[in-house]
């Protein structure tokens, strides 16, 4: 057992061999010794073991969260201070930005350019929050004469955080800067394939002044640890990214302790595509829009519909610049899309295209396992469009996580407003079009969380992120998050010059 401080990042290089479980301000192992291998996707080689929370573990961990919680000074330390050890959490990962980065490649396989914009954003989000959460607070509110009534925001306690392997180290941050910035105490469960990034995160918040027990990181099986959290009386609260089933499960889960919850879960966002579009423009955004991350995003644009009259000159281009694509060594500054997670990802992935062409889809491009050269033993598939699909299709409703894209065609407006609208899912969707009050009218009557129009980009700290329908529900990425993380008191206070008697005794 070593206190986190006595062992900082900054004394060890952030990639090792091996990762241990933070709790309580600790590196420990694993109760029963328990470790496990991780994998470098882009070459199936082994690159770290990290230690295996056991519930005997869990039970740590939740411990020292209640006890920062219910005995320590976060939570009541004022906001501005808080607010500095986020920004000096910030600048730590700035300084080992070189390093945090190369550790998300090693673990994820995904391009070195992707990971460095996801991790400039997770610096940015901490530095969003230590702004935020000064301004956040409860408000004076309209009571008769004598009465005066305002009410706080509070902290709501603990929180289990469970996270997915697509954006290991970002979606960390999404989750822990609102959360500590509010004063609550966090249990982080990183998803099993990809928990390097979150350890270190979680070191570094120490090095950063956030006191012991308040950010624990808990590796381990979702189906027992994740599920052990989400059901435990002393955790107040789940937040949950990943996919659509395992959130419904959650949220059943969490009913019996009447959990605070929030999803972020699954999506099939559309690109529509008008006549009045910058198709060159709609044509590279949305290249990013499906590719960008090897398409395991849950914001993938990965339905794309064309109106009828640019829609060969539109899919020229689309599936010129997917040729384009280059495919191959993360680390390799060219390299637009890199590795899928794992075999059974790629798998899966492949029964996708191969549902398509049973049901009498088309392959336009693409539709293949890859072997870059020097990555023969990793996972990779070609960037993939399908045509000639129909809304039945299951590559056209459901959500497949890789470089996968379903194209179309519309006629008009209300036809590609029902289009984009025909999915159980609600996260995002692009509109391409140069017409201003038709980008504003198809915006309003879209279903989803988050509309972009005119480019490909969904979100920056600040912008409300999450979805509506199956997609789940929560916003997190802005300022309503910090409300997620807060419980409302209302406090009522009588100021009349007779003292009050309402039975008149
Ligand atoms: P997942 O099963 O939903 O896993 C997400 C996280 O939940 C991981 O940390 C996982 O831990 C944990 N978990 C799993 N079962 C749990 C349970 N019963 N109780 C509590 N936590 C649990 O997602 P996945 O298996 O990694 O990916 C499957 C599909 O989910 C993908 O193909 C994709 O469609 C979707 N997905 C969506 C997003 C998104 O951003 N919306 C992200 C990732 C995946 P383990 O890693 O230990 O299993
Ligand atoms: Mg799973």
């Amino acid at each position: 057992m070593t206190k986190v401080q006595e062992k900082t990042t900054e004394q060890q290089p952030i990639k090792r061999d091996y990762y241990q479980l933070l709790i309580n301000g600790e590196l420990v192992d694993s109760s029963d010794g328990g470790r496990r291998k991780v994998y470098n996707p882009a070459t199936g080689e082994v690159i770290a073991e990290v230690a295996e929370a056991t519930k005997e573990d869990a039970d740590k961990a939740i411990q020292a969260a209640r006890d920062a919680f219910d005995k320590g000074k976060w939570k009541i330390t004022p906001t501005g201070r808080r607010a500095r050890v986020l920004n000096k959490i910030a600048e730590i990962m700035s300084s080992r930005f070189k390093e945090l980065v190369e550790l998300e490649v090693l673990n994820t396989g995904k391009s070195v350019a992707a990971a460095k914009g996801q991790i400039v954003q997770a610096i940015e989000d901490f530095e969003f929050y230590a702004g935020a959460i000064v301004g956040h607070g409860g408000s004076v509110n309209n009571v008769p004469g004598q009465f005066h009534n305002y009410s706080e925001k509070e902290p709501i306690g603990v929180a289990a955080q469970i996270v997915p392997w697509n954006y290991p180290l970002m979606m960390t941050a999404w989750k822990i800067a609102p959360a500590i910035a509010a004063g609550c105490s966090v249990i982080v469960k990183p998803a099993s394939l990809t928990p390097l990034t979150a350890i270190v995160l979680g070191e570094i918040c120490h090095e950063a002044g956030v006191p012991e027990g308040v950010v624990n990181i808990l590796p381990g099986p979702g189906s027992e640890i994740g599920n052990y959290l989400v059901e435990h009386e002393q955790v107040n609260k789940v937040a949950f990214t990943g996919s659509t089933p395992i959130g419904k499960d959650i949220m059943a889960k969490a009913s019996s302790t009447l959990k605070r919850v929030t999803l972020e879960l699954g999506g099939k966002s559309p690109a529509l595509v008008f006549p009045d579009a910058d198709i060159d423009a709609a044509v590279d955004g949305s290249i990013y829009g499906i590719y960008n991350n090897t398409g395991q995003s849950c914001d993938a644009r990965s339905r794309i519909y064309i109106h009828e009259d640019i829609y060969d000159e539109f899919i020229e281009k689309f599936i010129t610049k997917t040729e384009k694509m280059q495919v191959g060594d993360p680390f390799d500054k060219g390299t637009h899309m890199g590795a899928i997670i794992d075999q059974s990802q790629l798998d899966t992935v492949k029964e996708y295209v191969q549902s398509a062409i049973d049901e009498g889809a088309e392959i336009l491009t693409g539709g293949k396992e890859l072997k870059p050269e020097g990555f023969e033993n990793g996972f990779w598939y070609a960037p993939t469009v399908i045509g000639n699909v129909t809304q039945e299709m299951r590559v056209v409703q459901e959500e497949i996580f890789g470089p996968v894209v379903v194209v179309s065609k519309f006629k008009d407006e209300k036809e590609a407003i029902a289009l984009a609208n025909d999915t159980e899912f609600g996260l995002a969707s692009t509109i391409w079009t140069t017409d201003g009050a038709r980008a504003k009218r198809v915006a309003n009557q879209i279903q989803a969380g988050i509309v972009m129009i005119n480019t490909p980009f969904s979100a920056f700290p600040g912008t409300p992120f999450g979805g509506y329908k199956q997609s789940g529900f929560g916003r997190e990425l802005s300022i309503e998050t910090l409300d997620l993380y807060s419980e409302t008191k209302s406090i009522m206070s009588y100021f009349g010059s007779r003292p009050l008697n309402p039975f008149g005794l």
